[in-house]
């Protein structure tokens, strides 16, 4: 999987859920292109950029999947939705203060390098992956 996105400052939650599906996505800096990624905007006055118009989630999520395979190739749970960097394993120590019943009903902790937060499957990602099966029931094996 090697996409990369960009996006402007109005598809933020766009760029929340590239990044849960494991997507290299930034904001975009339309002066620094960078001409490895797709540029995505919902800024119609933009030209050559990707254009996603629609209004709700499910319908961009759904348009990128046609046009890029968002979903097939998904790789969620890899990357810090704020940091956008790849994430590693958390340790003992690095797991030591989260809530004991977390602890105990998880068993895969993921670390942040870049701002310490730690991840596991838990009802956030479980609502995510929900969402999504509900968007593509045929498709989705996560
Ligand atoms: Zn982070």
């Amino acid at each position: 999987m090697s996409l990369k996105f960009s996006c402007d400052m109005m598809l933020h939650d766009v760029v929340r859920w590239l990044r849960f599906l494991g997507y290299d996505t930034e904001y975009s800096r339309y002066k620094r292109r960078d001409k490895n990624r797709i540029y995505l905007t919902s800024n119609e006055k933009l030209n050559d950029v990707f254009l996603l118009k629609h209004e709700t989630l499910s319908e961009r999520i759904m348009t990128l999947e046609k046009e890029f395979r968002i979903i097939e190739n998904a790789k969620p749970f890899t990357r810090c939705s704020v940091c956008n960097v790849l994430l590693g394993i958390a340790t003992e120590t690095d797991i030591d203060n989260l809530p004991p019943f977390v602890k105990r009903n998880f068993d895969s902790f993921k670390k942040c390098p870049e701002c310490g937060r730690i991840y596991w499957k838990g009802s956030h990602y479980e609502k995510m992956i929900e969402f999504l099966k509900n968007l593509f029931p045929d498709l989705l094996n996560l």
